[in-house]
Formats: structure tokens, C-alpha cells, sequence
């Protein structure tokens, strides 16, 4: 009897039509068209150099923007969590997972943020469905920059809510959107900092948009917190935005922060609403609490070491001052983020292997991450690089292009 199923089985594997046949021939369309993605086995930690496959790469692809996730002072405050609390939380924040370590963490965000109240989650792209399935429904309505992050976008698509995206930072569009909108609840959510392209929402005129459209704005400043604002808190330090201006405020703490996790920062009702109904949150183990102790430590060196971010825009304009000279097309962004448009998505795998040939990493972004035709490599720079490693990528990438 098993055996004959057995056999079923495997001749319903290896037909035309069963899944892994299925499967291949979607894998294989996606290898021809330049866009398979592969992981690397990294042997180190993350930093400016990276242990790959018994080579020494120098990094230009991660998040980690304060060069905080090797910080030794972090580590310490994560293992005296674990030597508190153990590794796990054990149980979701509802039920016993909720601890000293995690409410500590979220008074501090709430005031780094300047917001009466901050609520963590385990990840961003966790907050993001939570938050915008908790706020929007049936009949209400969500406006979107078409170039917001994946979470954002899909939070948007699982709400039932009508869901539309406006052209990129584009107010007009955004305008007569919401000059048609008739829902009982509209949400404008945007990035802060673009993630693929660096550049900035213009918060004061959304925010000025939303007011007189009575619509609730959202930002994401995943890679604004802790870069952007005399003290890191980001976009909406920088751009001088109250919390009446910019009322649903997230943020993450595994970039800049260089540990793991995100949260929303808002008023008092936001976050209980949040607590009551945002399902990403209710339905999931909490964060172990180490983390939210490495969190804190993290949030400490943050705020007190500008000169973390002053490095990083000094690195930020040698870059794109090199990049100039040598006649890369790079994008308006004053960010760390810095992409470098090849928009031929087999140029963008052939230039970044012959980077990582001679050491580098850089990032090969497209689509779906990007649309179509917008291939790029994804330059990101750390307070932990040098100049001499800014020097040498510029050197690389003009002997790749
Ligand atoms: C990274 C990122 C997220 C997701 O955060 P995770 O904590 O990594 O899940 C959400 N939004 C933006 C804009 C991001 O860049």
C-alpha cells in the first residue's frame, strides 16, 4: 500500500504538470531573465568587511548606518538581558511576553520621538501590516507613494480598505486623489527616506495635504531614525514635524540601531488601538526581552554620538563627489542610501560580480524591488567606513563600469 502511493507520488512529482515541474520552469524563466536571487553565507559579523566563502569582502550593502551592530557596549547590554530574562519572551505581549525590558524600551522611544507614546514590534514589515490593517477597512481608504516599501504596499493590499498609490513624492497626484476620496477614513502612508532611491518624502507638504483633507499620515523612517535630526530621530526631527503633523510614526531598530525589531510612536489612543487590533502584534511572540535591552544601549549611542552621523555625511558628500567625477549617474539622495542607475538588470549582475571579484559588495537591485527597467546597484555607506574605503570603491567601480 505505501509503496504504491509512494510511487504515485513521485510520477505526480515528475510530470509536466506537478509541482516541482511547475515550480522549475518559474525558477528557470526568472535565471533568464537576470533576476535570481542568492544568498551568501556570511562567516563574520556584520561590518565593514564581511567573510565570504573564505574571502574578505569590504561591505557597501548593509543597513547598519551608525556602524552599531558590532558595538561592543550593545553586546554587553544583550547578554546581561539574557542573563536576566533567558532567551526567550516565552509568550506574546497579551499574554506574559510583555516585559520591564520591552515597557523601558518603549518609554524611551516614545520620548527620543517626542510622542506621548511608542509600541514595539518584532519586525517593521510587521508593524506596517499591523498598523495599517488596525487603522483602515472596508469603506475607508489608503494612499500610498507608489515607491513605499514592500510592507507598506502589502499592509495596504491585505486591508480591505480601497487602495490606491499616488506618483513618487508627487503632490499633485496625491492632490487629486484625495480631492476624489469619499471614504469614512483616509491613510497617507509614505517612506521617509526611500529605501531604493534614498531621496526624501516632502513631509510638510503631505502633512499640510492631509490636514486639509482630514487624512491620517503614516511615515516610515526605517533609514531616516537614528541618520537624519541633530539627535537621530530622524525625518521628522529633521523637518521639524509635531506629532499633531506627523501623528503614526515607525521606525526599526535592526539599521541604524544595529539590533533587531521595529516600533510606532504616537498618541495615547494610537498606541491602545494598536494594542487592541493590530493583529501582527497580538498574534506573535514578543521580541525576546535582550533585545529590547540591546535596543536601549543602542538608543543611548545613538543620541549621544553625533559624531556618528557627521562621519557618515562627510562620507555621504566624498562619495557622490567622487562618483561625480568619474561619471556615474547617481540619484538625488543626500542619504547614505546611493544608487547608481544601470537599468539593464543583466549589466547590474555582471558589474557586481566583477565588484565582488575585486572585493566589494555592493547591492544588486531589481525588480520587483524597483520597477521595471530602474536596475540599480544599491550603494549604502556606514559611519564605520573610511575614507580610504570610500576611495577604493570609487576606484573599483570605475574600473567595473
Ligand atoms: C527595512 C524596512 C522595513 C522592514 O523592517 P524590518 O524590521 O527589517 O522588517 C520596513 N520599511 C522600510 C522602509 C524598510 O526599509
Amino acid at each position: 500500500m505505501t509503496a504504491i502511493h509512494s510511487m504515485d507520488a513521485m510520477a505526480s512529482m515528475n510530470s509536466k504538470t506537478g509541482m516541482d515541474a511547475i515550480l522549475q520552469a518559474q525558477l528557470d524563466q526568472r535565471h533568464e531573465q537576470f533576476l535570481y536571487r542568492q544568498r551568501l553565507n556570511v562567516a563574520s559579523g556584520c561590518g565593514t568587511v564581511l567573510q565570504v566563502e573564505g574571502r574578505s569582502l569590504l561591505n557597501f550593502c548593509s543597513n547598519d548606518y551608525l556602524g552599531l551592530a558590532g558595538h561592543p557596549d550593545i553586546a554587553v547590554a544583550l547578554k546581561a538581558g539574557v542573563d536576566t530574562y533567558g532567551t526567550g519572551s516565552g509568550a506574546s505581549h497579551l499574554i506574559s511576553g510583555h516585559s520591564v525590558a520591552h515597557q523601558q524600551l518603549e518609554e524611551q522611544l516614545a520620548e527620543f520621538t517626542g510622542r506621548p507614546r511608542a509600541i514595539l514590534f518584532s519586525t517593521g514589515y510587521m508593524a506596517n501590516m499591523g498598523v495599517i490593517n488596525a487603522l483602515v477597512g472596508r469603506h475607508d481608504l489608503v494612499l500610498q507613494d507608489q515607491l513605499n516599501h514592500a510592507s507598506l504596499l502589502d499592509g495596504g493590499r491585505l486591508s480591505r480598505a480601497d487602495f490606491k498609490r499616488y506618483k513618487h513624492n508627487d503632490m499633485a497626484s496625491l492632490q487629486a486623489q484625495l480631492e476624489q476620496a469619499d471614504a469614512s477614513r483616509t491613510l497617507i502612508v509614505t517612506d521617509g527616506v526611500f529605501s531604493m532611491d534614498g531621496d526624501l518624502a516632502p513631509l510638510p507638504e503631505i502633512s499640510a495635504l492631509a490636514a486639509q483633507h482630514n487624512g491620517w499620515l503614516m511615515v516610515d523612517d526605517a533609514h531616516g531614525l537614528g541618520v537624519l535630526g541633530a539627535t537621530g530621530a530622524g525625518i521628522v526631527e529633521q523637518q521639524g514635524l509635531s506629532a499633531q503633523q506627523v501623528p503614526i510614526l515607525m521606525g526599526t531598530l535592526g539599521k541604524s540601531f544595529g539590533t533587531f525589531g521595529a516600533f510606532v510612536a504616537g498618541s495615547e489612543a494610537l498606541i491602545e488601538t494598536l494594542i487592541q487590533f493590530a493583529r501582527s502584534y497580538i498574534y506573535t511572540t514578543a521580541l525576546p526581552p535582550s533585545i529590547a535591552c540591546a535596543s536601549s544601549a543602542a538608543l543611548k549611542i545613538v543620541r549621544r554620538e553625533q559624531w556618528r552621523r557627521e562621519h557618515l555625511q562627510s562620507l555621504i558628500g566624498r562619495f557622490r563627489r567622487g562618483a561625480q567625477q568619474i561619471g556615474l549617474e547617481l540619484m538625488d539622495s543626500q542619504t547614505p542610501i546611493q544608487p547608481i542607475c544601470i537599468n539593464d538588470d543583466r549589466r547590474v549582475m555582471e558589474i557586481n560580480q566583477r565588484l565582488r571579484d575585486k572585493g566589494f559588495m555592493v547591492g544588486a537591485i531589481r525588480p520587483p524591488s524597483v520597477p521595471a527597467g530602474t536596475g540599480r546597484l544599491r550603494v549604502t555607506l556606514s559611519a564605520s567606513h573610511t575614507e580610504q574605503q570610500i576611495d577604493q570603491l570609487l576606484d573599483a567601480l570605475q574600473s567595473c563600469l
